[in-house]
């Protein structure tokens, strides 16, 4: 089987959250099932020269301006670049100018990259490739079953919510601009509350649907988690699957992590050595207490705006907690604070740090995760790896990865981590961190918490079979 994967993110190219994991992991992991899997990702400033020789397979033009599409190999991954300086070669993020502020062309620039996938699944690359499906990510990749559906391509598309929040709304106007067919606006396939949603529109288009976790998948055809969209996603009559994220664990493996001083199971020594190393780098005092860490956009969409006002009783009761994250402003500025009050027990360092953050895990107790929705999270994953027990609001991806350490649990010994209960409020992280407390001072209990995690198998293979066997059903 042949599969295009269209991405606006992938590891080790360019990243701003897990679907940059998934894009990055997946080609491999399917490869393992028999599944050849290439890539296509806008080319955005640097990212050609990342990808050692590569090769010119296709030329044109898109939205005004010339477009190529390079092939080039990162890893194991086959990278088709989608180079179009006038759209991609820019300062800023993938999707931020420096301002902080959406690129102003977005929709045409995602809608270049869903076209060029359109011209490969049309056989348009010199090399004769042609992929028998298509699997596209989130937004920016849903105008591709849109163009595909609109235009009579046969190839089918399977699109995956990694996070229903962002469904890449347009102004009506750009209808014709981003080639879009008028009688898709009328049979209200492109038309949300009178204005383009590209999601929305391609969860109706695709063959299937899928999402990152089974529970995300159930909470997705809700009001409170579906976005606005949850009624489009009941109209579909076959639903949404829930495939689990996995992560790599090659690059998350703490017994041959570069970044840390290794340790597993059966060798646990080094978790010390890295635990005393993390407490000196964030210039915190050991107090003997669990020591958690917070790796992560700072938003409420993480929750992270609760975590200020408990900080105080949980390091009152000698929780100490190092924090690694950027986001959004205020709570920024409250979890600075709360640091500078708590110095010694709670400290922060703003900014995006992939080595520090492996370094964190390693030296973690546990890790803090109170998201108000998360489609799978994948932090709770590298945290069970770690050893780092996870403690976890009850959504999502989260519920279905981490078993609670309740008094069944615990007597059957299988637990893995702490979760919040009922609502995702201050009440409920307060509880879960002063059971964390309470189950680390217990160190036989807390050992088996961490085994348990570090025994759980999160790799790829599995959810790489499931993709590979979707994909098969879609094409018999
Ligand atoms: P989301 O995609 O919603 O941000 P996930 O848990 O699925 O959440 O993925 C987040 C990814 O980004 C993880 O790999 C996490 O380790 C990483 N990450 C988030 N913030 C930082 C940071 N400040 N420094 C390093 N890595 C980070």
């Amino acid at each position: 089987m042949k599969i295009l994967s269209v991405t606006s993110e992938c590891v080790p190219l360019v990243k701003t959250g897990g679907l940059a994991d998934v894009a990055g992991a997946l080609p491999e992991a399917l490869a393992a099932q028999g599944v050849q899997m290439r890539t296509l990702i806008p080319a955005y400033a640097g990212l050609i020269g990342k990808l050692g020789k590569t090769k010119t397979l296709w030329k044109g033009t898109l939205f005004g301006g010339a477009a190529t599409i390079k092939a080039g190999k990162v890893g194991a991954i086959e990278i088709l670049a989608l180079d179009a300086p006038h759209l991609f070669d820019r300062a800023g993020g993938p999707y931020l100018d420096l301002s902080g502020k959406d690129h102003a062309d977005n929709p045409q620039r995602f809608a270049a990259l869903c076209r060029a996938a359109v011209e490969i699944a049309k056989g348009g690359l010199s090399d004769g490739w042609q992929p028998d499906l298509i699997h596209a990510h989130d937004w920016q990749g849903a105008l591709a079953p849109v163009y595909l559906k609109a235009e009579g391509v046969e190839i089918p598309s399977v699109l995956t919510i990694h996070n229903i929040a962002f469904q890449g709304i347009a102004p009506k106007a750009l209808l014709d601009a981003l080639s879009l067919p008028r009688a898709m606006w009328e049979d209200g396939t492109l038309e949300y509350w009178d204005q383009i949603n590209t999601l929305k529109a391609g969860i109706i288009c695709a063959d299937k649907v899928t999402t990152v976790s089974p529970n995300y998948a159930v909470e997705l055809q809700r009001e409170r988690f579906g976005m606005g969209l949850h009624g489009v996603i009941n109209g579909r009559a076959d639903g949404v699957r829930g495939i689990l994220n996995g992560i790599d664990d090659a690059v998350w493996d703490p017994a041959h992590d570069p970044a840390i001083i290794p340790y597993s199971v059966k060798t646990p020594r080094g978790k010390a050595k890295n635990r005393a190393a993390l407490t000196a780098e964030f210039g915190l005092t050991d107090t003997g207490g669990p020591l958690a860490i917070v790796v992560s956009r700072l938003t409420d969409q993480k929750g992270l705006d609760l975590l200020p006002d408990v900080l105080p009783a949980f390091a009152e009761a000698g929780g100490m907690m190092a924090i690694l994250g950027t986001g959004d402003p205020v709570i920024e500025a409250r979890l600075r604070q709360a640091a500078e009050r708590l110095k010694g027990r709670v400290a922060i360092k703003i900014g995006y740090d992939e080595a520090l953050s492996h370094r964190m895990f390693a030296g973690a107790d546990a890790v803090v995760i109170p998201s108000r929705f998360e489609p799978c999270g994948l932090t709770q994953l590298y945290g069970l790896r770690y050893g780092a027990v996870p403690v976890v609001s009850a959504t999502g991806g989260l519920a279905d990865t981490v078993i609670p350490a309740s008094p069944a649990a615990l007597g059957a010994g299988v637990a893995t981590g702490v979760m919040m209960m009922g609502e995702t409020d201050g009440l409920a992280l307060h509880t879960a961190l002063c059971d964390l407390i309470r189950l680390h001072a217990d160190a036989p209990i807390f050992s088996r918490l961490r085994k348990n995690g570090m025994q759980a198998d999160f790799g790829w293979a599995r959810s790489a079979a499931t993709y590979a066997a979707l994909y098969e059903e879609i094409l018999r």
